[in-house]
């Protein structure tokens, strides 16, 4: 893992940078390149830009490490009126949750019961549910979370990370479940014994389980392939598999972040693929932007740049 990828990830996780970031104007504008604004209201205000191209939404807040069951709850009710809102507008968007902001780490159950009762209300407005998947120390949980709640709702969808070994495996056993499954690369920090630390291991893992979704097997089972990632190697190679297994476009779907290679989403969605657009809001940004910038640390020139121009 590079120095500076290790530094923004590390830095993610402190506190104190966070309570400095989060009060610096020049911080707050470069956020802004990745994320409309911090309501939901901001969010859905990005929809009919999106819908002109073709483009869908998916919507996620950010939010601290909940701490009590309340706030779990909290999280939950937001979720909730977000799909009824959502419905309302008339508005092409899904939603993705984060295990742990809905009480995982507290009480499984509760959570259980929350994203169970997402998935219905979903269910009933013809809406997806997608779960995120967050450390490593999740994985079991996050999965046997979504196995549980697909066994009574189809409409669940949950991310898996190629840089993780044992990521193959989940496939295998996802695939005849006929889940949806968005594949991305993985944004946390991960110990070597249990993550590829190369990128370009990554990127080669990520084919290859993206061929696997791909695969006549998985088509058959229903699953809804969904790629989430900006690597445009690696969307184009996925592009010309679905063509080359004989599949219309509409059978790769893409998701990328709000903000990022958005002359890459307008390319896919006029090529015919399905396309969305993750865009975050809420106050909890700072951990979330770290990611962003260990990703891509070229960004860091722009808040550097936003810095010279505050
Ligand atoms: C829809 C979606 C959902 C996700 N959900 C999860 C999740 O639940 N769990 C999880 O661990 N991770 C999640 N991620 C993040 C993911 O794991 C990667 O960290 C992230 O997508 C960057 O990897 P990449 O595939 O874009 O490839 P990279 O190799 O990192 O990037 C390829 C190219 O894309 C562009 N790019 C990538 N990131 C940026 C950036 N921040 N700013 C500007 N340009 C950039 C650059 O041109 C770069 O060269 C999600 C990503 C997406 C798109």
């Amino acid at each position: 893992m590079g120095l500076m990828r290790s530094l923004l990830l590390a830095g993610s996780e402190s506190r104190w940078l966070r309570a400095q970031a989060t009060r610096r104007v020049f911080v707050r504008r470069a956020v802004s390149r990745f994320m409309p604004g911090e309501t939901l209201e901001d969010a859905l205000g990005t929809a009919p830009a999106m819908e002109r191209d073709g483009i869908g939404l998916v919507l996620t807040r950010l939010g601290e490490s909940v701490t009590d069951l309340g706030e779990a709850d909290a999280v939950a009710a937001h979720y909730l009126d977000a799909l009824e809102r959502i419905r309302a507008g008339g508005i092409n968007a899904e939603i993705s949750v984060k295990p742990t902001k809905l009480g995982l780490d507290i009480d499984p159950q509760r959570c259980l019961a929350h994203v169970r009762a997402l998935a219905a209300r979903a269910a009933a407005l013809r809406n997806f549910v997608w779960i995120d998947m967050e450390q490593s120390r999740y994985v079991d949980a996050t999965l046997d979370l979504t196995r549980r709640v697909r066994a009574e709702h189809a409409n669940v969808g949950v991310c898996l990370q190629a840089y993780l070994f044992r990521t193959a495996q989940d496939v295998e056993r996802l695939l005849p479940t006929g889940a949806g499954v968005r594949l991305v690369k993985g944004a946390y920090r991960e110990p070597a014994e249990i993550a590829f630390p190369r990128k370009s291991d990554v990127d080669g893992r990520y084919l290859t389980l993206a061929r696997r979704l791909l695969a006549d097997d998985a088509r058959r089972a229903g699953v809804r392939a969904v790629f989430g990632t900006h690597d445009t190697r690696l969307l184009r190679a996925i592009a010309d598999e679905t063509s080359a297994l004989g599949r219309p476009p509409r059978d790769a779907e893409f998701h990328l972040l709000y903000g990022i290679q958005r002359g890459e989403q307008q390319r896919l969605a006029r090529a015919g693929h399905r396309v969305r657009v993750l865009v975050s809001y809420g106050s909890y940004w700072f951990p979330w932007y770290m990611r962003r910038l260990a990703e891509r640390p070229a960004n860091v020139l722009f808040v550097a740049r936003s810095l010279f121009r505050s």
